[in-house]
């Protein structure tokens, strides 16, 4: 049987185009493989949203050549963003890639997986030479483990129409193209009936979407979502935080399914550098959306992306979004040093040193750092129930789960664990002992089948009571 491998960079459109290539790869016949070496198709979907991510993609095509040489009848694919952007560069950097699909191909890979699988199918075995590698290494979690289809990807848009100076996104993916409000409910209907307990709605701006049709607008869209029969959780990323209306917002505050956390991307709380990136809202309007955020939805978690150093940034500037932060919004941040991408205008502009924005960049992660561990802290002796995500990758002794603020949460491995059990009662509950910045640690006390079953009670590993 043909078996593909698929592995992922980058943010959850990527993720969301993984699953729908594991989607297609699997009924057109072919078997997800948990390992490169494993496959007769290696997929890299890759991302370009930073020079790192885009280094890392070319690393590990170079380091994919020696399975095409150990097995040359193994097709090495690329997709994703850097496709998009570098395709020509790519054919001379990476010549033994057999295939190149851009954003807006993945239909026509769908097609090619297709055409190719009868091939891969008829041929006996892997070429003897792939067993003298070593193990190639990869993470394909998207698509491969007993856990991923418990969380569901759907797109509700492509593309994005507002140039920020940083980002590639638009001018790699095009501008937005809104799925119909039917498509989107089709595909979480298929989500759910291949054993989704929640649905992430997945856009670069996902709260600008709009119904081609009816001019429906992202509230709508969550209300309708949330009326599909048998979705347990709802959740969405990234809302761009100008397009959250009153009546967006308000709407969310009726829908009781979704998950308590929002991702309001930032990156700056400084008007100068905010204009510069062509943000679309100042900092007091920023501001004005946390409070929407914090009258609706009192109870949410606060998310965002903060970009240091971005060109021309004065000290000034940065101790502006340094004294925001410490003000405690934001439970959790992710924080980036700023990173050129050709062909963005902020590319050609005066930069900031690398000694200054690392500098900078220390401080901001120290005074977030602070934030969340006392968001953490304050789970303490309380009971939180997470949807599971399988073993910890640190230690396989432990089980990991996702609360529904996004928050982390591991406990010691149950002694009843069953893959298969534990995929089909994947919500845990899990007493909180010891918080740390990337999460928290417990005790696994319940399992349930559903969101709102009260669970059974786990076999607690003996360990526990030592
Ligand atoms: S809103 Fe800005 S940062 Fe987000 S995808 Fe669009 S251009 Fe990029």
């Amino acid at each position: 049987m043909a078996s593909l491998y698929i592995e992922t960079f980058g943010c959850q459109m990527n993720e969301a185009d993984s699953q729908y290539i594991a989607d297609r790869a699997a009924s057109a016949g072919y078997l997800i493989a948990a390992k490169p070496e494993e496959a007769n198709v290696v997929v890299l979907n890759t991302c370009t949203v930073r020079d790192n991510a885009e280094r890392r993609a070319y690393g590990r095509m170079n380091h994919l050549k020696l399975l095409k040489d150990a097995d040359p009848a193994v097709r090495l694919v690329v997709m994703g963003c850097l496709a998009e952007q570098d395709r020509d560069r790519m054919r001379s950097l990476a010549p033994h890639v057999d295939a190149i699909f851009g954003t807006k191909e993945l239909a026509q890979l769908g097609d090619q997986l297709a055409a190719w699988e009868p091939g891969f199918s008829e041929s006996v075995d892997f070429a003897d030479d792939r067993a003298l590698l070593a193990h190639l290494g990869g993470t394909a979690d998207a698509v491969v483990d007993a856990f991923s289809h418990l969380r569901a990807f759907v797109n509700v848009q492509r593309g994005c129409s507002y140039y920020c100076t940083f980002c590639i996104v638009p001018h790699v993916r095009g501008r937005f193209d809104h799925r119909p409000l039917d498509a989107i409910l089709g595909d979480v209907d298929a989500k759910i009936a291949s054993g989704a307990r929640e649905v992430m709605l997945v856009g670069q701006t996902v709260n600008a979407w709009n119904d081609p049709a009816t001019g429906a607008d992202f509230g709508d869209l969550c209300r309708a979502v949330a009326r599909t029969a048998g979705l347990e959780r709802l959740t969405f990323i990234s809302p761009h935080p100008k397009d959250f209306t009153q009546k967006v917002i308000a709407d969310l505050a009726g829908v009781a399914s979704l998950n308590p956390r929002m991702h309001l991307p930032m990156q700056s709380a400084s008007d100068p550098v905010l204009r510069r990136m062509n943000r679309k809202y100042t900092a007091a309007q920023f501001e004005e959306k946390v409070q929407l955020v914090r009258r609706y939805l009192p109870h949410w978690a606060i998310t965002t992306d903060i970009i240091v150093g971005f060109p021309g940034e004065t000290d000034e500037d940065f101790e502006r979004t340094l004294e925001y932060v410490r003000s405690g919004v934001f439970t959790n941040a992710f924080t980036f040093v700023y990173s050129i991408r050709r062909g963005t205008p902020a590319a050609h502009w005066e930069q900031v040193s690398h000694e200054v924005a690392t500098a900078r960049f220390a401080r901001l992660v120290d005074a977030q750092n602070a934030v969340t561990r006392a968001y953490h802290d304050a789970k303490i002796g309380t009971v939180v129930r997470a949807l599971v995500a399988g073993p910890s990758k640190k230690d396989a002794g432990k089980l990991a789960a996702r609360a529904l603020d996004n928050v982390t949460v591991i406990g010691a491995m149950p002694d009843d664990y069953e893959e298969r059990l534990y995929a089909r009662e994947p919500w845990l509950d899990v007493a909180i002992e010891r918080a740390y910045v990337w999460g928290c640690t417990g005790t696994i006390v319940r399992r349930a089948a559903a969101f709102s079953d009260p669970g059974v009670d786990v076999r607690r590993p003996l360990v526990s009571l030592l």
